[in-house]
């Protein structure tokens, strides 16, 4: 009996925790002070549009922003503090965004973009980093964020996999920390861009990345 009472006594405090942790703003402060930084960089934004298509119409700037939310929401959920580079439409130079990443003294650094071609047959999922010359540490640590990441992307939404890439891209060449470019799917491709658009498809890409992440930080401290 003594049982039923302490349940019945505790249904307004666990309803109090399930409404705070519906708040992304509470979500972030609760989450814990040794919680691991990680950067989410939604590419383009503003008057940087990104790639385009008319037919389904769709623009890569959204995209970007729409699965950089998601993504934010899920490592929440798993305990990482996160920072976005952009939280709205606005054009955030390339520079700027690295520097974020540094003042934040942030774990990893991982941009999220979608991508065109000129054949409309061209699909998948692609992941970049930066091969450096001068520091091998970030380059197998972002090689293997990568490796992490892009696996994961794959499982949930089933797409083609392009494969992991060497690529020198601004904010991969100049952050300090391990960096990644995810290329989630071509607007190009009339089939993809429709699947791309849709909230079932930016849930899973944004739960691959989440979790490919996760897996990533796993990985790193058990190989310690
Ligand atoms: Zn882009």
């Amino acid at each position: 009996m003594k049982r039923y009472w302490i349940l019945i006594f505790s249904i307004p405090f666990l309803l109090m925790a399930a409404v705070k942790n519906g708040n992304p703003k509470v979500a972030s402060v609760v989450s814990s002070p040794g919680a691991i930084t990680v950067v989410i960089d939604a590419g383009h934004g503003g008057t940087d549009r990104g790639t385009r298509s008319k037919q389904p119409f769709c623009e890569e700037k959204r995209l970007c922003l729409q699965t950089a939310r998601l993504v934010r929401k899920y490592l929440d959920q798993l305990g990482y503090h996160v920072v976005m580079t952009r939280n709205n439409d606005a054009f955030v130079p390339l520079s700027r965004r690295v520097e974020i990443a540094s003042q934040s003294s942030s774990s990893i650094f991982v941009s999220i973009h979608y991508n065109s071609a000129r054949s409309p047959l061209v699909e998948g999922a692609e992941v970049f980093f930066y091969d450096s010359k001068e520091n091998q540490k970030r380059t197998i640590s972002s090689k293997k964020l990568a490796e992490a990441v892009l696996p994961s992307i794959l499982r949930r939404t089933g797409f083609a996999s392009r494969g992991v890439k060497k690529g020198n891209y601004y904010v991969l060449r100049e952050s300090a920390m391990p960096a990644i470019i995810i290329e989630g799917g071509f607007i190009s491709n009339p089939q993809e861009c429709a699947l791309l658009k849709s909230i079932d498809y930016q849930e899973k890409i944004a739960k691959g990345i989440a979790d490919g992440i996760d897996r990533y930080f796993k990985g790193s401290k058990s190989s310690l």
